[in-house]
């Protein structure tokens, strides 16, 4: 069998109909969109046509995009942004919640440095946090809530509407980074009361290096990069036409098929939990309903996560134990630590993300290599010897 790719939320394959539309701009149309010629103008209009449908497909108006080079950019430009409005009125208060992504939490630590107080709502074992813990949290001196719309590790879904409601009736500006859930789920930052939300598009099957962040009008942006008048003055530098024409397409793409992928993943996605909970001394993470269609994450007890994913890579299966960006590192998940996994578990994780693309038989497979892999590695630990003949305690039931 063929390598069965399990790993979209780190990053997807790109779609056949984006790489097509993208390829006349790296080509003929190759003008820089500033430019008044006539090859710079056809870009020029690439550019306002892509940037009119993404905001369609969110819900706003074609002046509240901007482009920036992912998902990490605009988490950035959106909370410094907010950050900056605030101090001007004396608050610097934060509510944000522990299983961001680093691309905020560090963000937000650096404004620490800078004399904001960070308030970071505690998630439920369920991978969730409520409205009313928001509500609670915000304080007269509150200038930003940020919470994402997706984890990126156990795809729990968050109630953004209801935050959006509180945030709006309270004034304070409300941020949601949906880089997991933009062209998986049904965003709409009007209903859902967002003013600022971050995309990326190599997580839609765009292009790496791509991305947007959204901003109500009326709410000033901070610029981190100096230079042109490109993005209103906002964000500096040549727009890279073909990344943006690409994500505009694969954003299309993506929503008008959305029912029916949504349909086939929730399938697939259920099959491969029905399938790994039977794995004795196995918990699932995050909340089993709501949760994105792509996402499986599971905690196998007296397991190493990374000896679990170098041996299913030799079985022709790309895993993950959490987040790319923290693979590498020796420390447990932030994610899973915040869900109150303690530390010998929470190295035990498998994530496996779904792509429309994989099928019943990819996923049929997967789930006996995870049970035969898991049993094998059980078989040489130590650990798993102590937990069985009892001179240690089963964590998980
Ligand atoms: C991937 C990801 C990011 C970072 O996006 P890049 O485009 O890779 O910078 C931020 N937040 C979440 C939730 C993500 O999944």
């Amino acid at each position: 069998m063929a390598q069965i790719y399990l790993d979209n939320a780190a990053t997807t394959k790109m779609s056949k109909t984006a790489i097509k539309a993208m390829l006349p701009y790296m080509d003929e149309i190759y003008g820089n969109p500033s430019s008044l010629h006539s090859v710079g103008q056809k870009a020029a209009e690439a550019l306002t046509e892509s940037r009119r449908r993404i905001a369609k497909r969110l819900g706003c108006d074609e002046k509240e995009i901007l482009f920036t080079s992912g998902g990490s950019e605009s988490d950035n430009q959106a909370i410094l942004s907010a950050a900056t409005i605030g101090e001007r009125k004396g608050k610097k208060h934060i509510v944000s919640t522990a299983f961001e992504h680093h691309a905020v939490l560090h963000t937000l630590q650096k404004l620490k440095k800078h004399g904001f107080e960070i308030t970071l709502l505690p998630v439920s074992e369920d991978g969730l946090i409520t409205e009313q813990q928001v509500e609670n949290a915000i304080r007269p001196d509150t200038c930003l809530v940020s919470v994402m719309y997706a984890n990126n590790e156990i795809g729990t879904i968050q109630p953004i509407e209801k935050i959006g409601e509180i945030c709006r009736k309270k004034g304070v500006i409300f941020h949601t980074d949906a880089v997991q859930a933009v062209g998986h789920v049904r965003v709409d930052v009007q209903r859902e009361h967002i003013d600022m939300l971050s995309l990326s598009a190599h997580k839609f099957h765009g292009s790496k290096g791509i991305g947007a962040l959204y901003v109500r009008k009326g709410i000033p942006l901070t610029s981190l990069i100096e230079g042109g008048a490109q993005e209103r003055g906002k964000r500096a530098g040549t727009e890279n036409i073909p990344a943006i024409v690409g994500m505009a397409v694969a954003l299309d793409e993506a929503c008008e098929n959305m029912e029916k992928n949504t349909k086939k993943l929730t399938k697939l996605r259920n099959m491969l939990i029905d399938g790994l909970s039977t794995i004795p001394h196995s918990v699932l993470n995050g909340d089993c309903e709501k949760r994105l269609p792509t996402n499986v994450s599971f905690c196998f007890e007296g397991i190493e996560g990374e000896s679990l994913l170098l041996l299913l890579d030799d079985k022709g299966i790309c895993a993950s134990s959490g987040s790319a960006c923290t693979s590498g590192s020796l420390d447990p998940s932030h994610v899973l630590l915040a869900i109150g996994r303690v530390h010998d578990i929470a190295h035990g994780s498998l994530r496996l993300t779904l792509s429309e693309e994989n099928t019943e038989e990819e996923i049929k497979y997967t789930v006996s290599a995870v049970k035969e892999v898991v049993a094998y590695l059980r078989g040489m630990s130590p650990i798993w010897r102590d937990l069985v003949n009892g001179k240690k305690e089963f964590i998980i039931k």
